[in-house]
């Protein structure tokens, strides 16, 4: 049996899933014409195994399919799964149904034990200065105080460094007052709003703060206040109000900075026109991955994910359940925590799966080269 590659002359990783077969993370197969080959991770070659060493190698690989593996993706010559450690190629079409979305959740779970690591990291930092401050004289209850504080405190402080304050950093322009916005920051993302856009992409709406306050205007903003539904928060601008039966307002805006992310008159407005900023195409999806992301850094539970992952089943796919969500044109603080993690898993997944469908295009150039070599290959040996 080989170890190198046979192109590249380069070592290949060892697998140890396959007992008939440690050669290669991942292995190609066709189990009707009898083929199996070990995929160099460096050249992308394909490395056809010995005759004599394949038998028992496809069948175990067929059980392993059958019984273990997660199908990725598959176009109708060849599907790609994946089984622990193990990326499969199988020739021909598997009869699995893709499950892409268990990826993401088991992220969403891994994510959750981190986040509670470091609750108690941080915790146990407080205890330590506790047990010090208590020798001080500093007193139990700012001890307690702390503790509580800390607990959360970590967990945030971790997630700021990991992705920033800002969400994103562009240019986007309100086509009524010609305000043109330049950065969202993280504390502003409950205000955004997914839509599906002409093409029926992703699109992500904020509505422009300029027009609905900048102008001195008040009458727009009481007239928004008026219309709102007494007793509810409403959106308005980039934050929330309420208004009681007896018509007193409370709000709560989340952008006092909000002039530190636009800058006024970068274009004539147009006063016909529609008001608000528009994200379109690959960065929407950038920045409601991002966004997601860090709104749902806490990861989640297992019987969540698995209530998230219904709510895309019952939409069809992750495709349609995003689409579903936008087309309510809620802000993503308006959505249940629920909904919050299937559209973080369903955008994933239709990022990826575009990903996959280009690995998918090239695996099938390769296999079809591979599988001419193979055929005259056997044909010599046999
Ligand atoms: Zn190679
Ligand atoms: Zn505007």
């Amino acid at each position: 049996m080989f170890t190198r590659c046979l192109f590249c002359h380069r070592e290949l990783p060892a697998n140890e899933s396959l007992e008939q077969f440690p050669i290669g993370r991942r292995v190609a197969y066709d189990p009707v014409r009898g083929r199996l080959w070990a995929v160099c991770p460096s050249c992308r070659r394909w490395n056809l195994a010995p005759i004599e060493e394949r038998w028992e190698a496809l069948e175990e690989l067929e059980k392993t399919v059958q019984d273990r593996a997660r199908l990725l993706s598959q176009t109708d010559n060849i599907a790609l799964l994946r089984s622990g450690e193990l990326e499969i190629v199988r020739v021909g079409r598997a009869n699995l149904t893709e499950e892409a979305w268990w990826r993401y959740g088991t992220e969403l779970v891994r994510r959750r034990r981190t986040y509670q690591a470091l609750t108690v990291v941080g915790v146990g930092g407080v205890l330590a200065l506790m047990a010090g401050g208590l020798a001080g004289g500093a007193g139990i209850f700012g001890g307690w105080w702390l503790l509580g504080r800390a607990g959360r405190q970590l967990p945030r402080a971790t997630r700021t460094l990991k992705f920033g304050r800002t969400a994103w950093q562009g240019r986007a322009l309100c086509p009524r007052c010609g305000t043109e916005l330049v950065r969202i920051p993280f504390k502003t993302r409950g205000a955004l709003i997914a839509l599906p856009d002409d093409q029926g992409e992703l699109a992500i709406s904020l509505r422009c703060l300029n027009c609905e306050y900048g102008s001195g205007d008040h009458g727009v903003r009481a007239a928004l206040i008026a219309s709102m539904p007494a007793s509810t928060w409403s959106m308005l601008g980039t934050g929330m109000a309420r208004r009681d039966e007896k018509g007193r307002v409370t709000a709560r805006i989340w952008m006092p900075s909000w002039e530190r992310t636009v800058r006024r008159d970068a274009a004539p407005g147009n006063a016909d026109a529609p008001s608000g900023y528009r994200i379109t195409g690959v960065e929407a999806q950038h920045l409601l991955r991002r966004v997601l992301a860090f709104q749902n850094f806490a990861g989640a539970r297992e019987a969540d994910v698995r209530r998230a992952t219904t709510l895309i089943q019952q939409a069809g796919s992750a495709t349609s359940l995003t689409q579903q969500l936008a087309r309510t044109g809620r802000p993503l603080s308006d959505m249940f925590p629920t909904e919050a993690i299937a559209l973080e898993i369903a955008v994933n997944e239709d990022h990826e799966r575009r990903l996959l469908e280009l690995e998918l295009a090239a695996l099938e150039q390769r296999w079809q080269e591979e599988e001419e070599i193979a055929a005259i290959v056997d044909r010599e040996l046999t």
